[in-house]
Order: C-alpha cells, then structure tokens, then sequence
C-alpha cells in the first residue's frame, strides 16, 4: 500500500533545498574568501561543506560540489561559485519535479481510495484522512514556505491542485453513496401490497344497545328527534317538574344517589322530557334515551340501567295514540305476531297511567314453562301514560289545547327477554366471553 507520508518526506527534503541553497551562497562567500586564501584551505572547506551535503542527502548537489571544489582547485573561485550556484538550483528543479511526481501519484491512489469507499461514514473517515488538519497534505502546504522563493509557486499549485482534486473527487463520491444508500432505504422499506392483510379485531354492538337502536330507528322512522341530557341531574328537573314535590313518598320508592348541593344521579330519563318541552314550543316527538341510576343491586335490577323515554305532545293526542305507537314498537322490535296489552297503572307524572304487555314472542303462551314469560304468556314491557296537566302547566304549555302521552321502557330488561339472559348484572360486568356471543 502506497504511504502518502513519502510525499511531505520528498517536500521536506524540497525544504531542504532551502538549506543548499544557503550552502551555495556560503559556498559563493567561500569563493570570494578563496580570491585572497590559499585555493587548498578553500577546498577543504569545500569538502567540509560538500561532507554536510551528503548528510543532507541532497547528494547529487553534493557530489556536483564535491567536483566544483575539485575543480575550484585548479579554477578561478568565482567559476565555482557559479557552479556552485547552478548545482544548488538543479538540485532544487530535481526535487521540484520529485515532489510534483509524487503528489500526482498520492492524488491518484487517494482518489482511487475515495472511489472505493464504501459508505459516507468511511467517506468522512478518507476526508479528514487527505484534507483534515493533520493530514500529509496540509503538512505540505505548511512546507512549501520553506521552501526556495522559486520552487514555491510550484510545489505549492500542485498542493492546491491535489486538494481540489480530492475535494472533487469527495463530492462525487458522496452524492453516489447518498444515492445508493438511499435506493438500499427505499427497497428496504418496500411495502409488499400483495401481502394479505393483518385482521382488525371487530367489536359488535353491546346487546342493550342493539334494543336501544331498534327502538330509536324505529321512532325515528316515525318523525321524533333524539333528545339527551345531562346524567348529573338537580332535584328540580329531576323530581319536582315531575310532579314529584319535596316529601313525596315517590322521592323514596326511586333509591336515589344523591350528590353534594341538591345534584343527583338521574333515576329517568324523564327530566330530558322537562328540558325539551322547556325549551320549545309544541308540538313535541322526541325519544330520549340514557343512561340511568338508583341504588339497587340483584339478578334483575344493576345500579346504572338503561332507559328509553319517548313524548310526544300535540293537538288531539289520545290514549289510542299512544297505544297504537307503542304496538308498533312492539311489533318493530319483538316480531309481527307480539300482542299487546294495556294495564291500568300509577306514575307521578301521568294520568291516567297504564302499563303496556307483549306477548310472550317465545312461546306466544303456549308453553307453562317457557323461559322467558315463566307461563305466563305476558312480558312486562314498559310502564306509559297520558302527560299529566300538571306537568304540561310547569312547562308552560296550556293543558286545555295541549295533551300528550309518554313512556319510558328498560331496553336492558328487554334485551334480557330477547336473548334469554336470565342476570342483568352479566351485561355490565365487561366479561368479553360474555359479550362477544351478541
Ligand atoms: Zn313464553
């Protein structure tokens, strides 16, 4: 392997020449002494001189002065001088030419160098290697003001020269990696289109809320809009504009969470109702559906529960209104074939009040010991009834024009029915195993 150290040597040795030429101007000196010395005192000195000169390793200007002060034996001193002189400045042109040869040379095995390298990292490495502060060719062109005054404009170009070259060459090379280490990126992180895809867990919708779905899509489909509320309800909305006063023993039979500063967690969805018909003017269908919450705990009843209310306030509205609909629902939601019937009931907020049944959409109430209706035919379905005046006067509207019917349904319980679960709790406990089987 080529060392790029034979280069600064053969500057060095340039530099050199700097002292030779020195010589020779001792040498010219000597030969002006030797006008008026004895001519053999003068060629010892020669010699003397000539001797260092070999230690200089400039030995051809060594030997040419070794034969100059031969000859300045039998000369004129003034002759040797100039010979002296002469030998001094060819020695320095041999050295040039060396020096101008050698740094062609390491360009060309530094360029080779930089060609091969394989990656920018070793790239950076040459770099600092041929141009960097230590490098042999900054120790070069450190060297080239000791050189003689006329041998400097050269060995200097060249060093520039070798510089730009290697720069070029750096350049080059540096984009063909940047390219090909890009190409290696690029058919690395190749996407594979044809490969089949990763499957996406799919969830499917909680059994309540597919009962939930079918009711709303199905008053929906009838014209209501969707109303919703808060679940952190005050007393007032949620007991009082009900007809539910302070001390009603109803306020007892709802097991209610209550929250600091007269704030509950809502039993109903009926204060979405208050809200509603608060905020508009009749006629009004909306179903509202949530969530809701009473202290109770066992197979059939989960402190957070589902509700479904439904109003619809208008001119002329009858209980033959509110039959029909809810039939309908019925109908939507359990089959064709359900059979409804109504019961006489008592809400706070209705009067009359009813309780609406379907008929046992399993067994149809042929089966003593059906699942479902345990024998009797008749699923409880959902409690309704025809908006009470009072209520209609808290909000404003004028019971004389007006009259409206409401109902409000356990989309839980009925998801029980439908798909024979026979724990409510099951529903909220999160168990996946359970869940996935909707
Ligand atoms: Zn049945």
């Amino acid at each position: 392997m080529y060392d790029p150290s034979q280069m600064a040597r053969f500057a060095r040795e340039a530099a050199r020449l700097a002292d030779a030429s020195k010589f020779a101007e001792q040498a010219r000196r000597a030969a002006e002494a030797a006008k008026h010395l004895d001519a053999s005192k003068f060629a010892e000195q020669a010699r003397r001189a000539a001797e260092a000169a070999k230690h200089l390793d400039v030995s051809k200007f060594a030997e040419r002065a070794r034969r100059a002060a031969e000859a300045a034996k039998h000369l004129d001193a003034s002759k040797f001088a100039e010979q002296a002189r002469r030998a001094a400045e060819a020695a320095s042109r041999v050295d040039r030419e060396q020096v101008v040869a050698e740094a062609s040379r390491f360009t060309e095995q530094a360029q080779a160098a930089i060609r091969a390298a394989k990656n920018l990292a070793e790239l950076e490495r040459l770099r600092i290697e041929y141009l960097g502060r230590s490098s042999q060719l900054t120790e070069v062109k450190k060297l080239v003001r000791e050189l003689p005054v006329e041998a400097r404009p050269e060995v200097g170009g060249v060093a520039n020269r070798a510089s730009r070259d290697l720069e070029d060459a750096i350049k080059v090379r540096a984009e063909e990696l940047a390219f090909i280490e890009r190409e290696a990126r690029l058919r690395a992180e190749a996407v594979d289109v044809t490969l089949p895809g990763v499957p996406y867990p799919k969830g499917s919708l909680h059994p309540s809320m597919r009962v939930v779905d079918e009711v709303v899509d199905f008053f929906v489909g009838l014209g209501y809009r969707v109303a919703e509320g808060p679940e952190v309800e005050t007393d007032y909305y949620n007991f009082t504009a009900l007809n539910i006063p302070p001390g009603h023993p109803a306020r007892t039979m709802q097991d209610t969470f209550f929250l600091d500063e007269g704030l509950v967690l809502r039993t109903h969805t009926s204060p979405v109702q208050i809200r509603t018909m608060l905020s508009q003017e009749p006629p009004v269908y909306v179903v509202c559906p949530g969530r809701t919450y009473r202290r109770d705990s066992d197979p059939t009843h989960t402190p957070m529960f589902n509700q479904i209310e439904g109003l619809a306030v208008d001119r002329g509205i009858t209980l033959s209104h509110l039959k029909g609909t809810l039939a309908a629902m019925a109908r939507h939601v359990f089959g064709e074939d359900v059979k409804v019937r109504l019961r006489p009931s008592y809400f706070q907020f209705t009067e009359p009040s009813v309780e609406l049944d379907v008929s046992c959409f399993v067994c149809g109430g042929s089966d003593p010991k059906c699942k479902v209706c345990k024998g009797a035919g008749w699923l409880e379905m959902l409690g309704a009834g025809m908006v009470d005046p009072a209520v209609l006067e808290e909000v404003g509207y004028d019971p004389e024009e007006y009259t409206g019917f409401a109902f409000g349904m356990g989309p839980d319980r009925m998801a029980m029915a439908k798909y024979g679960v026979a724990d409510l709790r099951l529903f909220f406990e999160g168990d996946l195993r359970f869940l996935r089987q909707f």
